[in-house]
């Protein structure tokens, strides 16, 4: 039989976690669609259940001197209205579901679920953020790219939880994210594109590039980005061709009910050759 347990301290939870297999439930709002059953009945848990969204010493956004903490438990609502939350993120997770949905939904459920299609996750890659894993016995810091190895595949370990995500602090002065979904709100990513850069006078100091929904995993290439550093912009434009070329190379989309492959290949290749042409 299920077993559901709703601890009430953090440890209480990683003691659950250690004595048996428990699915984590934060906000549910992946869970609940995942284990639907038919209409007007229960959804369906093979796995015993531990409730976590209540743990409030899970619910935190704290600034320390390099990094920004995300505690696993904060809803995407909060982070969407609170100061420190870096403005790239808050633009992702403003195109996220709907207000009722980032009301309970979680960063770290979007991380865990493991989506190639997963929005906050193209953020998460491009801003280098660390996981913060917890169980009993140990602790563990893992970069973000390193934590998803998958479509719906982690290193998470049964008795770990993800304590909280940090984000190490960054300047650009400039970044455009772009979805393509089905519809304005409420919609998964058919594609998304999210580029950053840091120019000083004419020099571009950083080059990022992430896209979400046309490969395993999100796309982020340090070997190409670091070809564009620390060189002009006009330098940067010039090569826009052998940039599209490059990035041409890591993008395998799949088809599937949302779109084709070679939509989502011209459309990704369309969204950084505008971003590269207005920079
Ligand atoms: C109507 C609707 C619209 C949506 N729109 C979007 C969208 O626009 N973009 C998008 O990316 N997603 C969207 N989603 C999907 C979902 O809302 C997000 O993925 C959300 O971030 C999941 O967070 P959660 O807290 O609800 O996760 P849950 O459903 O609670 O959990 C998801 C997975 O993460 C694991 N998990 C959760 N917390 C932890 C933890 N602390 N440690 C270890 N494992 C953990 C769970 O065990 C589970 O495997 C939508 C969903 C719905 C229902």
């Amino acid at each position: 039989m299920v077993k559901q347990v709703i601890p009430k301290t953090l440890d209480e939870a990683l003691n659950y976690l250690y004595d048996r297999s428990y699915q984590i439930i934060a906000g549910g709002t992946d869970l609940m669609v995942q284990k639907r059953s038919t209409a007007e009945t229960p959804p369906l848990f093979s796995n015993n259940i531990l409730y976590a969204f209540h743990l409030e010493e899970l619910k935190f956004i704290k600034r320390s001197e390099h990094c920004l903490h995300i505690g696993s438990m904060t809803s995407l609502e909060t982070l969407l209205h609170h100061e420190d939350t870096p403005k790239i993120l808050k633009e992702v997770i403003y195109e996220m579901a709907s207000p009722a949905i980032r009301n309970v939904a979680t960063l770290a459920g979007n991380i865990a679920n493991a989506s190639p299609a997963g929005d906050s996750l193209v953020p998460l890659y491009l801003l280098d953020a660390q996981i913060i894993l917890l169980s009993k016995n140990q602790f563990r810091h893992i970069p973000i790219e390193k934590l998803i190895i998958g479509p719906r595949k982690t290193v998470i370990l049964k008795d770990e939880i993800i304590k909280d995500i940090a984000i190490p602090k960054h300047e650009f002065t400039q970044f455009k994210w772009i979805k393509v979904g089905g519809r304005r709100a409420d919609a998964i990513s058919k594609v998304s594109f999210l580029g950053a850069v840091h120019i000083d006078g004419d020099q571009v100091l950083d080059f990022r590039i992430a896209f979400g929904a046309v490969y395993k995993t999100v796309i982020r290439n340090r070997e190409i980005e670091k070809e564009y550093k620390n060189i002009s912009v006009q330098e940067l434009k010039n090569k826009h061709d052998e940039i599209i070329e490059k990035y041409d190379a890591c993008i395998l989309p799949i088809d599937d009910q949302r779109s084709n492959k070679e939509y989502r290949k011209k459309v990704a290749l369309n969204m950084l050759s505008d971003f590269i042409i207005n920079l």
